[in-house]
């Protein structure tokens, strides 16, 4: 699939649940509200989708949300697009998940072909992840970290950069990932969504961090990449790898393989435009066959936008009215 940029589109990222058991206070209101059950699409609609798309050449899906771990039954979705893996289909299947629920799917995720997982924690600080994640217990998401290591996956750490929040925070944030084996990777806020504080308070440019971190720390760039939009550099002290992602500072739409489907059948071809394609309609049009299916997916991506203009606004409006949890992170 080649979009009008000419950029192979060959990863795809799937909101399967716009429902989350936390509450990160840059990415939900306290009082979100979420789907009605009917709008979404089952977990067979989703399967079947994914499949339209790895016939077109998907090659690495990531499960997000959402937290894709709360959604009843999802482990049934991973076993069958693990089954996809292999030749002529998915090379990599992986999720991005809270972390709350992970002691209990390791194993799982692992035998079904899942190798390595992206688990978001901002802060080592109970405390301060409690209120982060307005009721989020650190302990748990950590058992769930090691339960994954111990079940043979590898762990990224994610982050969202918070100013005022966890910027004191990242040299022993490296330091623990070091120590447990996991790269960490930290991202600059996005903004999307009505929240319930400023964004502005919350913007902290990742180049003033990397300048900070290189004062201790020695880091050096790679041509590591995931297919994702993190730069990685190799951390001389540890071994692991710090990546940063940086849609505000540094624009990385020109290599964007990458489009978002979320729970509803919505495509989104950018994270930061409000352009979609509705593939419910004819998902669950009976006249629509997987000939028809592929169409309309292939319509959509020709639509693929070049970037997205976001800016941290003054006057606090977001930049997508949508949320993260919506569109999948
Ligand atoms: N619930 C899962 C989790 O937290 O990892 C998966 C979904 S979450 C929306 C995916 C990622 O998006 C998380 O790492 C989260 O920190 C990040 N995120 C959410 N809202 C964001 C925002 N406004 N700006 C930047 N990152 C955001
Ligand atoms: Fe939930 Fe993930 Fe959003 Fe936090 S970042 S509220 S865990 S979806």
């Amino acid at each position: 699939m080649l979009d009008p940029f000419g950029r192979r589109v060959s990863y795809l990222r799937v909101s399967v649940t716009d429902r989350c058991d936390l509450r990160c206070v840059y990415c939900m209101a306290e009082d979100m509200t979420f789907l009605p059950k009917a709008e979404v699409l089952s977990l067979e609609e989703l399967d079947r989708l994914c499949g339209t798309f790895i016939d077109l050449g998907v090659e690495k899906i990531r499960l997000t949300g959402g937290e894709p771990l709360v959604r009843r039954g999802v482990m049934t979705l991973v076993r069958n697009l693990g089954a996809r893996l292999g030749p002529g289909g998915l090379k990599e299947l992986t999720l991005t998940t809270n972390g709350t629920q992970l002691a209990k799917h390791a194993e799982g995720l692992y035998a079904a072909g899942v190798r390595r997982i992206n688990v978001s924690i901002d802060t080592l600080d109970p405390q301060k992840f409690n209120a982060i994640t307005r009721w989020g217990k650190l302990e748990q998401v950590l058992d769930g970290v090691f339960a994954a290591k111990a079940a043979g996956l590898a762990v990224k750490i994610n982050a969202v950069a918070l100013k005022g929040v966890n910027e004191d925070e990242y040299d022993a944030m490296l330091a623990w990932c070091g120590e447990h084996g996991c790269d960490l990777t930290l991202i600059e806020t996005m903004p999307m969504g009505e929240i319930n504080e400023d964004r502005t308070d919350q913007y902290l440019p990742l180049s003033l961090v990397r300048e900070r971190l290189a004062k201790r720390w020695t880091l050096t760039e790679t041509d590591y990449v995931t297919g994702g939009p993190a730069r990685y550099m190799t951390v001389g002290e540890t071994g692991q790898r710090l990546g940063l992602i940086t849609p505000m500072t540094h624009n990385f739409c020109e290599s964007c393989n990458r489009v978002r489907l979320t729970c509803t059948g919505t495509l989104y071809m950018c994270l930061g435009q409000d352009d979609a394609a509705d593939l419910r309609r004819p998902l669950r049009d009976a006249a629509v066959d997987d000939a028809g299916l592929r169409d309309a997916v292939l319509e959509a991506i020709g639509r693929k936008p070049k970037g997205h203009d976001f800016i941290i606004d003054r006057r606090n409006r977001p930049a997508v009215a949508r949320h993260m949890s919506v569109t999948g992170g």
